[in-house]
C-alpha cells in the first residue's frame, strides 16, 4: 500500500487505521519495540512487533540500520514518550544491516567523529534537523525573491574572470599536466585547452548579475561558489553557496534596508516552518553551554535569539565610527577581546568585528563606507574621496554574513580604478558595456548561505551545515 511518511502521522490527532510506512531501524528494544525513523522528522515511531507473528529467520534480521516496511494500525500509545505508535501486521525487511559494523549510535556522537563519517551523519538527529532546516532557508530565499519579483539568473560556474581579485581561484583544465603546451616564454598556453583560455571556478556571479540587473532590473543568482581558502577556519568553506541579488535604481540605504528585510525574511520563515527542528537544535546547544563556565555562557537561547535578530533593528555605522569606537574601547580582561585599538585604513579582523557585535551593540551591525584601498574595484566611490559605499553585515557568533555595495556606474571613474588595482580592463569590456550602454545606478550584496544557516541553527561550525564540505586537504566522495 502507499507509504505515508511518519511525520505526517505524528502530527496527527488520528487514530486507529491502517498505514505502510517505511523507514530505518533506530533502536530495536525488548524483541518488540522499533524505533523507526524514516528522515521526515526526529520523532521516531514506535512500531510494536510481536515475535511469535513472525517467520525467525525474518525476526532475526530487524536490527540497528536496517530498512523496513511496515504495515499496520495507528493506536493510541500506552507508553510514556509517544501519544501513537503502530502494531505491525506485516513487516518486511528491504535491506539488512550489519549493527556491529554499522558507526551509527543511537546514543549521542561527537561532531567531530561524525566528520569523519560524514557520508552517514545524515542519520542523525542532529544532521537531520540541520539538512531539512538548510532545505526550508534555501526555498525561503527563492520564495521571497520570487514575491518581490526578482528574476533568478543562473551565472556561469566555469568563468574566465576574477570577480574579486584575491587570487583564491581554482583553476579548470583538460591539459594533461604532465606535458603541459608552453608558449616561447616558458607560460602555459592555454590556447590549447578547452575553452582556448584560461578557465577557472566562479568566486562569484556578481559581475556576470549586473549584466542580469541592467536588463530585468533587479535579479538574483544562488549557486555554487569556489574558493581555495588555504586556511582551516570554522567560518571559511573551499566550495560554498552565495546569495546574491543585484538591483539597478538601488543606493546604498536600499541595499541595506533589502538585505535587513532578506535576513529578517528567511529566519521568520525557519521559525515557522521548522519549529520541530529548531527545537531540537535550541535544546541541543542548551546541553552544549552548560559544559561551558558560567561567565562564557550565551544570555540568550537559539529561538530567543531569533526572535530577538527578528525584533530589532540592525545598528548601522560607518566604518569610521567602527574605529573610533575600537580606539575608544578599554583593552579588555575578557580573553576573546584583549587586543582592540585599530588605525584607520586597515581591514578589521574577526575579533574587532565580533567585538563590535557581541561586546558593543549586542546585536547585528551593519558596517558602512569603508577605505577603498582595502575594497574591490566595483564600489562607488564617496565624495570624501577616500571611502567607498560598501556594507558589510556582521552577526553576533558569526562575524561577516554579508558583503556588498553601490557600484560604480561611471564608465571613466570605473576604468580609473580598475587601472590604479591592476585589474585587466581590456578582458572586462564585456562588464564595461553596462556602463557604456545605459548606464544606471546600482547595487547588490553576496550572503554566504552556510553562515546564515550557522547562524539559524546555533551550530559552531562550517563543516556541520553543508552536507559535502570541502575544506583544504579533505574532499571525500
Ligand atoms: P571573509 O572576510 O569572511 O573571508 P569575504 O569578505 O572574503 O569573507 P565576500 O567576498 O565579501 O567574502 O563574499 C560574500 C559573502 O560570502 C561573505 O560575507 C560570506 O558570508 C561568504 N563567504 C565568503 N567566503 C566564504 C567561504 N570561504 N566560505 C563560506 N562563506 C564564505
Ligand atoms: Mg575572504
Ligand atoms: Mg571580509
Ligand atoms: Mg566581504
Amino acid at each position: 500500500s502507499q507509504r505515508v511518511k511518519i511525520k505526517a502521522i505524528l502530527s496527527s490527532e488520528k487514530t486507529n487505521y491502517q498505514a505502510t510506512v517505511k523507514g530505518w531501524v533506530r533502536t530495536f528494544r525488548n524483541n518488540q519495540f522499533i524505533a523507526l525513523n524514516d528522515g521526515s522528522t526526529n520523532n521516531n515511531l514506535q512500531v510494536v512487533v510481536s515475535e511469535q507473528d513472525m517467520d525467525p529467520a525474518e525476526f532475526k534480521r530487524i536490527t540497528r540500520g536496517a530498512a523496513i516496511s511496515v504495515t499496520g494500525e495507528i493506536i493510541p500509545s500506552l507508553g510514556k514518550g509517544q501519544k501513537l505508535e503502530m502494531k505491525a501486521a506485516s513487516l518486511e525487511i528491504l535491506g539488512d544491516c550489519d549493527a556491529e559494523a554499522y558507526p551509527i549510535q543511537p546514543q549521542k556522537q561527537s561532531l567531530e567523529f561524525l566528520r569523519e563519517i560524514a557520508h552517514l551523519r545524515f542519520r542523525t538527529n542532529t544532521f537531520g534537523a540541520v539538512f531539512r532546516l538548510r532545505h526550508s532557508l534555501a526555498f525561503a530565499v527563492h520564495q521571497f525573491f520570487n514575491e518581490k519579483g526578482f528574476v533568478y539568473l543562473h551565472t556561469p560556474i566555469i568563468t574566465a574572470s576574477d570577480a574579486e581579485g584575491a587570487g583564491e581561484m581554482f583553476r579548470v583544465t583538460t591539459l594533461d599536466l604532465e606535458k603541459l603546451p608552453r608558449n616561447i616564454d616558458g607560460d602555459i598556453d592555454f590556447k590549447e585547452d578547452f575553452f582556448g583560455r584560461s578557465t577557472n571556478l566562479t568566486v562569484s556571479g556578481q559581475l556576470e548579475g549586473e549584466l542580469g540587473a541592467m536588463a530585468f532590473g533587479d535579479i538574483y543568482t544562488f549557486g555554487p561558489t569556489f574558493r581555495a581558502e588555504n586556511s582551516n577556519t570554522a567560518r571559511h568553506l573551499a566550495e560554498f553557496w552565495m546569495i546574491e541579488p543585484e538591483m539597478a535604481f538601488y543606493d546604498l540605504k536600499d541595499n541595506m534596508d533589502l538585505a535587513e528585510e532578506f535576513i529578517k525574511y528567511v529566519i521568520g520563515y525557519a521559525l515557522q516552518h521548522n519549529r520541530e527542528d529548531l527545537e531540537f537544535l535550541a535544546q541541543r546547544l542548551a546541553d552544549e553551554e552548560k559544559q561551558k563556565p558560567q561567565q562564557e555562557r550565551s544570555e540568550m537561547g537559539l529561538i530567543e535569539k531569533l526572535e530577538f535578530v527578528l525584533n530589532n533593528q540592525f545598528e548601522r555605522i560607518t566604518y569610521t565610527e567602527a574605529i573610533d569606537i575600537l580606539k575608544n574601547s578599554k583593552p579588555n580582561k575578557n580573553k576573546k577581546f584583549q587586543y582592540i585599538v585599530e588605525e584607520w585604513g586597515t581591514d578589521l579582523q574577526s575579533e574587532h568585528e565580533r567585538y563590535l557585535v557581541e561586546k558593543h551593540f549586542k546585536k547585528p551591525v551593519i558596517l558602512t563606507d569603508y577605505p577603498a584601498a582595502i575594497k574591490s574595484f566595483y564600489m562607488k566611490r564617496n565624495d570624501d574621496g577616500k571611502t567607498v559605499r560598501a556594507m558589510d553585515i556582521l552577526f553576533p557568533g558569526i562575524g561577516e554574513i554579508v558583503g556588498g555595495s553601490q557600484r560604480e556606474e561611471n564608465y571613466d571613474k570605473l576604468v580609473e580604478r580598475m587601472e590604479s588595482m591592476h585589474v585587466p580592463v581590456e578582458e572586462l569590456s564585456w562588464y564595461l558595456d553596462t556602463r557604456r550602454f545605459g548606464t544606471a545606478p546600482h547595487a547588490g550584496f553576496g550572503l554566504g548561505f552556510e553562515r546564515l544557516v550557522l547562524f539559524v541553527s546555533g551550530m559552531t561550525n562550517i563543516r556541520d551545515v553543508i552536507p559535502f564540505p570541502r575544506t583544504p586537504k579533505n574532499a571525500e566522495f
